[in-house]
């Protein structure tokens, strides 16, 4: 692995990145991230204000070439968010596009404004220039903070390369593909599989800016190929493939379409697969991971509800509460996901503690409880922290619950959680969003529709109504927000 992007080195006069009207090709992708990256040298570590834009994919390539470590931060994040994330990473200074207003809480940092129409080459003495060392940290991305306050994970470059060249075998990612992006640029869904992802094969990237279905429908049928998205966005689709046949077409048409970064509900698998003939392929991963397993796109099971099977080179292995390896996969026993392979963080930034606490020997524990099928395809079940519910002698995930509730017609949305009970040692709540305000389904109906489909232990025991589930910018739900 010499270098990241082959197709950037060859400078050519192939399409990389579009975002909305404005494009590159590969040839001038390299000369503006070149122009930027000569004003970094020296730079130990630096952020990017990630909008959007393709200021935010030149300044992150810019990066990549000066060999200086690159922070993305969220603009829509709140102040305390990005002052924690500021404060712990200390960048000597912020790429940002010439438009972009930044925020007092960044501090004063120092500003570099990002020209997209900027000429330059690649210093030769560049830490990413020549054969970069392949264990120095590219990229420094923070979780999404879903369970706790975000966490700066280190990744070398070889865990970039590694991840991405393992999608390429499960997905047979090509440069003939062009990506339909709608996603943040601040975390590895969007940032790493989205962009650096089509630039590693030398393919190209269409983003939309904004999600829209409208969007999404013009670019398929406008020659993209590959759709990423995560579970909000497919809700979002599924909701309005019902009379938009633009938008059934144009996803018929398209190569693939992957979901990731949370789980896809049962019933949007199956409303999208009804409505489109196409099935969502999903794919696991995490900030320090990146991708662990995926559905291939060759596969012809259908794999509604399963993340698909390790990638190549990930070994994965499911490991019980006392500590035992699961080896007989029976599509029941949980355990916790923990993986080993060289698509690993180096560490979380200034988190020894953490990240010491994190691997048992080279495994990672994920946090993550899955089960394996017995064709050995995984299917996660929850977080150990918020989703897995210990009630009257069992052991519940709450993904499951969820999906069935999500099966009810009145059900617009819904969440599952634990709460300490004196009899059941937890109590199974549900938390939900009626599809029709003014008459949400009774608890009792929703308590018999879970013990229906599932088993009587699993209905909930409490249902609380709410206009919305407080979600962050990846869609995923904020469980630990609902407990106030
Ligand atoms: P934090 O670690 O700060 O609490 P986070 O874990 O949400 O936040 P990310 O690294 O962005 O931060 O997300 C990784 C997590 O997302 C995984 O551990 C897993 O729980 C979830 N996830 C990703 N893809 C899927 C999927 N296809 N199905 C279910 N869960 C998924
Ligand atoms: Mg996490």
């Amino acid at each position: 692995m010499s270098s990241l992007f082959p197709a950037l080195d060859a400078g050519s006069e192939r399409p990389a990145l579009r975002f909305g009207d404005r494009s590159l090709t590969y040839g001038e992708l390299r000369s503006a991230a070149a122009a930027t990256a000569a004003r970094l040298d020296g730079a130990e570590r630096v952020a990017v204000w990630a909008t959007p834009t393709l200021e935010t994919a030149v300044a992150v390539v810019a990066a990549l070439l000066a060999g200086v470590p690159a922070v993305p931060l969220n603009p829509r994040t709140g102040g305390r968010e990005l002052t924690h994330i500021v404060t712990d990473s200390r960048p000597a200074l912020v790429l940002a596009a010439p438009a972009d207003e930044l925020p007092d809480a960044l501090g004063g940092l120092e500003r570099l404004d990002v020209t997209v129409t900027g000429t330059g080459t690649v210093p030769p003495g560049a830490k990413g220039s020549g054969a970069p060392d392949p264990e120095a940290a590219a990229l420094v991305v923070y979780t999404s903070g879903t369970t706790g306050p975000p966490k700066g994970a280190v990744l070398p470059r070889r865990a970039i390369a590694a991840s991405l060249d393992a999608l390429e075998d499960a997905w047979g990612w090509t440069s003939d593909d062009v990506l339909v992006h709608a996603l943040p640029l601040f975390h590895v869904h969007g940032l790493i599989l989205g962009v650096l992802g089509p630039l590693r094969r030398g393919g190209s990237v269409r983003h939309l800016g904004r999600f829209t279905t409208g969007g999404v429908a013009r670019e398929l049928a406008a020659g993209g190929t590959m759709l990423f998205g995560v579970p909000t966005m497919y809700h979002r689709i599924a909701e309005a493939l019902d009379d938009d046949p633009q938008l059934a077409k144009a996803l018929a048409g398209a190569r693939l379409l992957v979901s990731g970064s949370a789980a896809l509900p049962v019933h949007e698998h199956r409303r999208i697969a009804a409505l489109t003939g196409r099935r969502v392929v999903e794919r696991y991963g995490m900030t320090e991971t990146l991708m662990n397993t995926s559905v291939r796109a060759d596969d012809i099971e259908p794999r509604t509800g399963s993340v698909g099977v390790p990638l190549p080179g990930v070994d994965l292995r499911l490991v019980e509460d006392d500590g035992a390896e699961i080896t007989v996969y029976d599509g029941e026993t949980v355990g916790e996901i923990q993986v080993k392979g060289p698509n690993l963080f180096t560490g979380y930034l200034n988190r020894p503690d953490a990240t010491a606490a994190a691997f048992d020997g080279d495994w990672f524990r994920t946090g993550d409880m899955a089960v394996r099928d017995t064709d050995g395809s995984v299917r996660i079940v929850g977080r150990r922290a918020t989703d897995l519910i210990k009630s009257g002698g069992f052991k519940i995930g709450a993904g499951e619950i969820e999906n069935a509730l999500l099966g009810h017609p009145g059900v617009r949305e819904a969440a599952v959680t634990g709460e300490p009970d004196p009899d059941l040692g937890e109590r199974i709540v549900a938390w939900i969003v009626p599809a029709d305000r003014d008459a949400p389904p009774a608890a009792e109906d929703l308590a018999d529709h879970v013990a229906a489909q599932l088993a009587p232990h699993k209905r909930p025991r409490t249902v609380r109504y709410l206009d919305v589930l407080p979600r962050n910018d990846m869609g995923k739900i904020m469980k630990r927000a609902l407990h106030g």
